[in-house]
Parts: structure tokens; C-alpha cells; sequence
């Protein structure tokens, strides 16, 4: 048996912090090579956002994680004012996680002329969905992921497939305006009994919590039914819907994964079956990669932390 004892056990050390622009520079400098990934987040760390991290850590000599509230992407009738702020419990997640850089700037630091006249335009894709129930979201979202690879200097970025149509539309700004970084996608990560992890889910009651679990399961039952083609999936998916009342569904959707367009009832292969709603003040988004026709079913199984 090996003598566990002798090993040297090294506590983690809590990352750098930087606030400002210049802190940035200084610890992103001391980082010695270009194998850089980044991990953006709004802060409220979760099992999610510390499975992105890991991911990073395993592929990547460094990891910086960003925290940051960004105004461009909240509606005025959005929760920005009531997001949840932990920042010591964030760093905590960190610093377990071996992260070697924390920025976490205010929106003066990121828009130091105030609101940019230039934006990055997410374009149609950017309209339907999401983008329809929050419109300039995705311009806002795109424009401050774009300063942030810029000012981390980073080689690659892991984003949650929590997110997809996030997720879609980083994939097409870098490509599209040849941003030099690798975009890493991560499976959604789940609560044992199927709700998605997210910041907002510490809005919900008891009861609210209940009522969100329709979510995801009208998405497991939609995969169940990949098999028997897409109206197959929509309608297992909706009757999950329906018997909850509580849930005020925005959309329930079968689209392409590229096109986020409804694939028509021939259609075989990949799709995104994606719903939103609102479950008491909260707004919760989720989705599941599914394989359509035969053999078919979800393509992304319910991982746990
Ligand atoms: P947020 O702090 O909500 O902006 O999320 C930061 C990053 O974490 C985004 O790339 C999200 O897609 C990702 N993320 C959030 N929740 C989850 C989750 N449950 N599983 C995987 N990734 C997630």
C-alpha cells in the first residue's frame, strides 16, 4: 500500500484578483504563455459555471475567470438590481477550482466612455428565441464577450450549452469576425432531479422550484420520443407543459441546431429542443440536443455534479 502520508499536499492558492484595467494587464503579463482559456460569468458561481472551469483547467495551462455584471445585456425591466452578488463565495469556487486569475471589473472599468456607440450586432440569429423576449440582449452579450477575449488575451473560451443560443451566436462572432479563439461548449449541468443550475434559480420558493422541474422534464419526454420524428417530440414535450399551470411557457421549440429554425416533419438529425418560461418572478431557460429519427433520443445525458 502507498504511503499517502508522505505526499506533500499543497493548499490551493486564492487566484489574483484584478479589478481594474491595469491590474489586468499586469497579472494577464505574468500568466508566461498564450495557452490562456476563460471562463466568462455574471458572478453566483454554481456547480455549472465550476464545471466549466474544471473543463478549462484540464485542457488549458491557465484559466481566468471573469466576473462581471453587464448593464448592455439587461433590459430595463430585467432583475440586473437583484442578481445575486457572492463574491466571496465565488472566489471560494476559485480557488478550489485552481483558477489563476480572477478579473472582476465594474461596468466603468469595461465602459470607461459609458454606453459604447459601437456594438457587435448579433443579426437575425440574434432575434428569434431569446433575442425576441429580450431584444438587444445578444448585441449586449456579444459586444462585452468581445472586450473581454480581447483585454484576457485568451487562446480559448468554455461557454454552457445551458446557454445554447448564446453558446451559437460566440461560435459565429469569432468565426465570422475572426476572433483567434477556440470556443469550448460544456454540457448543461443539473440538479439530481433535472433542473438546470443557474444563478436565478436561488429566485424560486419552494413551490416555484416544484413547478420548474416541468421544464426539464417536457425535454426529457420530447427526447424520448426523437425516434417517431419531430411532431412526436414537440407533442410528448408540450403534454408535459400543459399539466403545469404554473409554468407560463414563453416558447417550446424544435429547431435547427445552426438556423434555430423550426425543422419541418421530414427532418432527420441533430435539433435543439429549447423552452423558456417564467415560474413565479423568474424567467428560466433550458434546453437538450436531441438526435431526431430512428435511434434516435437526447444527445446530451442529465449529468450531476
Ligand atoms: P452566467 O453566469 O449565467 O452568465 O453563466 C456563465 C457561463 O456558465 C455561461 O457560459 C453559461 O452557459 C454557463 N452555465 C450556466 N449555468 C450552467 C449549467 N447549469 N451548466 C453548464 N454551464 C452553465
Amino acid at each position: 500500500m502507498t504511503d499517502t502520508t508522505a505526499l506533500p499536499i499543497t493548499p490551493p492558492t486564492t487566484p489574483v484578483v484584478a479589478r481594474t484595467r491595469e491590474e489586468l494587464r499586469e497579472a494577464r503579463s505574468a500568466l508566461d504563455d498564450g495557452d490562456v482559456a476563460v471562463v466568462m460569468t455574471m458572478g453566483a458561481l454554481h456547480e455549472g459555471h465550476a464545471t466549466l472551469i474544471h473543463q478549462a483547467r484540464k485542457a488549458h495551462r491557465h484559466v481566468v475567470v471573469t466576473i462581471f455584471l453587464n448593464p448592455l445585456q439587461f433590459g430595463p425591466k430585467e432583475d440586473l438590481s437583484r442578481y445575486p452578488r457572492t463574491f466571496d463565495a465565488d472566489l471560494e469556487i476559485c480557488t478550489a477550482a485552481g483558477v489563476d486569475l480572477v478579473f472582476a471589473p465594474t461596468p466603468d472599468v469595461v465602459y470607461p466612455e459609458g454606453d459604447p456607440g459601437v456594438r457587435v450586432s448579433a443579426g437575425p440569429l440574434g432575434d428569434v428565441l431569446e433575442g425576441q423576449a429580450r431584444p438587444g440582449h445578444f448585441d449586449g452579450m456579444l459586444t462585452v464577450v468581445g472586450k473581454l477575449m480581447h483585454l484576457t488575451r485568451c487562446s480559448a473560451a468554455y461557454f454552457g450549452q445551458k446557454d445554447a443560443q448564446q453558446l451559437l451566436l460566440i461560435r459565429r462572432m469569432c468565426r465570422d469576425l475572426d476572433f483567434p479563439v477556440r470556443v469550448v461548449a460544456v454540457p448543461t449541468v443539473r440538479e439530481p432531479d433535472g433542473l438546470a443550475m443557474s444563478s436565478r434559480n436561488t429566485y424560486l420558493t419552494p413551490s416555484d422550484r416544484e413547478t420548474a422541474l416541468c421544464l426539464s422534464a417536457a425535454l426529457r419526454a420530447g427526447a424520448d420520443a426523437a425516434a417517431e420524428g419531430p411532431s412526436a417530440v414537440r407533442r410528448a414535450a408540450r403534454a408535459v407543459l400543459v399539466r403545469e399551470p404554473l409554468a407560463l411557457v414563453d416558447y417550446l421549440v424544435l429547431v435547427h441546431p445552426d438556423t434555430l429554425v423550426d425543422v419541418p416533419e421530414w427532418y432527420r438529425g441533430e435539433a435543439l429542443l429549447a423552452v423558456a418560461g417564467r415560474v413565479g418572478t423568474t424567467r428560466l431557460i433550458d434546453n437538450l440536443p436531441v438526435l431526431v429519427g430512428p435511434g434516435g433520443g437526447a444527445l446530451e445525458t442529465f449529468t450531476q455534479p
